[in-house]
């Protein structure tokens, strides 16, 4: 049966404000004691208010403007009326019919082919507390109570697991150029339920879909479709396609899903207005001032950086994974270029951020892994580090001192100049001094000279080895390797 699979994400994005959301308890509250950021307020007592926090309008703003979401300029709350032991008032706080924005897209790209995925709406609301579940007990902590959330509801344009997993990923990249939120799944500040089902190839009509639940990884996204689209192909093929909408939970250990219920509608949950909360107005000057809080985002950076340095797709993909990449990588493009001339930066502008890119994306990253720390925390800044390329674009360095250059500034954030200075680490170019360090090794080694001679040309490697170690690394290796050939022609 040739059958294609209809995918759609729900994803709640927890908004990091300094306060949460309608009350001005601390919204940061991930390592403190359970319970211990609690008020009256977020623990839904009776007879409280809920003021909300003009913040959570402005990061909700800027990640719809984001996905190119249309901003309402009214938008209300509902309460969402449902029990559980985690949600103290009986509702949660929500948007419904008026949501504060629709009809947005984002592009994907999936194998070199751009994918537009439709985003339904984003609507802001209040997230619950949270269960933990310990030696048969539940326990809940209400730090969590009333963090601010953006939900995302995607259109089911996915077609695989993979572009649900591109998109997610993507996602959290956007969170984190905005600065509005961590969105690390793993720490359930993104969370994303998956809606699928399948139909026939060429069929335009939807099916009942199943919803998959308890998903905490880029991963289990991907495994959880895989399973089901897999399962739900079986049932098409014995004739027992799904007749109703169910919800799944993913068991992460097993790699399977489960069936937990069937889905109740949303007018089960009883929506209505809620009448503590003034509507929300979103004027266009608003909009205009946030949209220019956004920086540059990762799409059109990756453009520019083709265009103004003149470097690979994929280089310019890794240089822009993080804001403070990219800085790092143009502050050291323009801080060296105050150590050349305008014109010969123009001349050799390829080679140069060449150069750059190659040692930060490769030795670079190599210790920032290493150590697992970022490259804003590093103890090397932009200036050293260019200075350090410029050492290695002159030739004053080998590579393989350089690699060891880069390690002390890495580890001491001593300025190259004095590295080298200090360790001796100039390298020999002069063609004299070589010349005469290529007749010692070859009066010193007249057996494999003659085998040399001979034929067995890759005893090169052992003559340069030997110059390397007489200099102490410091022998250009392609000069004297040149010289040598000339001599043992
Ligand atoms: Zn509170
Ligand atoms: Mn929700």
């Amino acid at each position: 049966m040739n059958l294609e699979a209809i995918i759609g994400l729900e994803i709640h994005v927890q908004l990091k404000t300094k306060s949460k959301m309608f009350c001005s308890c601390s919204n940061a509250s991930d390592d403190t004691k359970p319970n211990s950021v609690v008020c009256p307020i977020c623990l839904g007592h009776p007879g409280t208010l809920p003021n909300l926090n003009e913040e959570v309008i402005n990061y909700a703003v800027k990640l719809a403007l984001a996905l190119n979401l249309k901003i309402n300029p009214r938008s209300v709350f509902e309460r969402k009326n449902y029990f559980y032991p985690d949600l103290a008032h009986g509702y949660q706080i929500s948007q419904f019919e008026y949501p504060l924005s629709q009809n947005g897209f984002f592009i994907i790209e999936e194998d070199n082919k751009k994918i537009r995925i439709g985003i339904e709406r984003l609507h802001i609301e209040n997230d619950s507390a949270k269960s933990m579940h310990v030696d048969g007990e539940t326990l809940i902590d209400f730090n969590r109570a009333g963090t601010p959330l953006a939900e995302i509801v995607t259109c089911p344009d996915f077609r695989s697991p993979r572009q649900a997993k591109l998109f997610l990923q993507k996602l959290r990249q956007i969170c984190r150029y905005l600065n509005i939120s961590d969105a690390d799944m793993e720490k359930g500040n993104l969370r994303c339920d998956v809606n699928i089902s399948l139909r026939p190839r060429g069929d335009i009509k939807l099916y009942p879909k199943t919803e998959i639940k308890n998903l905490n990884s880029f991963k289990s996204v991907e495994k959880a479709i895989e399973y089901e689209i897999k399962r739900q192909t079986e049932l098409w093929e014995k004739g027992e396609k799904p007749e109703i909408q169910t919800t799944r939970g993913y068991i992460d250990a097993k790699q399977i899903t489960e069936l937990q219920r069937e889905k109740e509608e949303s007018n089960d949950y009883r929506y209505f207005p809620e009448p503590d909360i003034p509507e929300i107005f979103i004027s266009d000057e608003k909009i205009d001032k946030l949209q220019i809080e956004i920086p540059e985002l990762p799409d059109e950076k990756i453009k520019r950086f083709i265009n103004e340095f003149e470097i690979a797709l994929n280089d310019a993909e890794i240089l822009s994974n993080t804001i403070e990449i990219s800085e790092f990588f143009e502050n050291t493009v323009s801080e060296f270029q105050t150590l050349v001339s305008q014109n010969d930066y123009k001349k050799e502008k390829s080679k140069i951020t060449k150069l750059i890119t190659g040692w930060i994306t490769s030795e670079l990253f190599k210790l920032i892994n290493k150590e697992n720390t970022n490259i804003e925390n590093i103890k090397i800044s932009p200036h050293d580090f260019s200075k350090f390329i410029f050492e290695v674009y002159k030739n004053t360095i080998n590579s393989s001192n350089a690699q060891k250059v880069l390690k002390i500034m890495f580890d001491s954030g001593a300025d190259p100049e004095s590295i080298i200075k200090e360790n001796d680490f100039t390298q020999i170019n002069d063609e004299n001094e070589l010349e005469k360090l290529a007749q010692k090794i070859i009066n010193e080694n007249a057996a494999q000279t003659e085998e040399y001679k001979s034929g067995k040309e890759n005893l090169m490697k052992y003559f340069v080895g030997i110059a390397m170690k007489e200099t102490g690394g410091r022998a250009n290796p392609e000069i004297i390797e040149t010289i040598l050939r000339n001599k043992l022609k």
